[in-house]
């Protein structure tokens, strides 16, 4: 069965945190496709500094053009509206019906996960994969993965040493006026800065 891995967030910007969970999925997963879904709203934060739809889709598509197999969906942000997994993965299922879909997070995540929205039926239509964030969330991780597989789901964890790097940190560095080439792929710098991304009310 070929194997589908979708990777959504809200990428406000995308980061070295990211890339490296998207390499560290390929490599435990070994998809057919992966696909990076942002959201159009996240359902679960406010985001107050959220980038616009096309800055955060082109930074997006910037990033994965440097990733062969991995492709950029505008699905949720053409659908509108908070993003929420399960209609992404239904719509999903739909398109690949016999696929094996794999739903992509960081252990942050999936901490929270059983709190989603329809977190049930998620599991039937995806098998999910937690890439560690922070060594101090392993044990809460592990345990919210024993919880999922109590109800039934699939969880598969990465084996790699955690990337401590978050999109706020780069929005921070970006407002202080500091470099952030250390926290995000070249093209994404140069495209941040190009064209003024992040700085603040002006
Ligand atoms: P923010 O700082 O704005 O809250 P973020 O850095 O958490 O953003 P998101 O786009 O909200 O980034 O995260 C999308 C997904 O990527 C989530 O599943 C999150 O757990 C995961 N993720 C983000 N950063 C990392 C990281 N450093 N290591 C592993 N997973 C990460």
């Amino acid at each position: 069965m070929k194997k589908t891995v979708v990777f959504g967030g809200t990428f406000n910007p995308f980061h070295f945190g990211h890339l490296k969970l998207i390499n560290e999925v390929i490599s435990t997963v070994r998809p057919d496709r992966f696909i990076l879904m942002p959201a159009h709203l996240p359902p679960h934060k406010i985001e107050e500094e959220l980038l616009n739809d096309s800055d955060r889709l082109e930074i997006l598509r910037l990033a994965a053009s440097e990733l062969s197999g991995v492709e950029v969906s505008d699905y949720e942000i053409k659908t509108g509206g908070k993003s929420y997994t399960v209609n992404t993965l239904e719509y999903l299922h739909r398109l690949y019906p016999d696929e094996q879909l794999y739903f992509a997070m960081g252990s942050d995540m999936l901490i929270s996960f059983l709190n989603w929205y329809r977190a049930e039926r998620i599991l039937e239509l995806a098998v999910l994969v937690c890439n560690c964030r922070d060594e101090s969330e392993m044990a809460a991780a592990k345990s919210a993965g024993e919880r999922i597989a109590e109800k039934g789901g699939r969880c598969v964890f990465t084996e790699c040493e955690p990337l401590v790097c978050s999109s706020t940190t780069v929005r921070e560095r970006i407002k202080a006026g500091l470099p952030i080439t250390d926290l995000v792929p070249k093209p994404v710098a140069d495209y941040i800065e190009r064209n003024g991304l992040y700085r603040g009310n002006d």
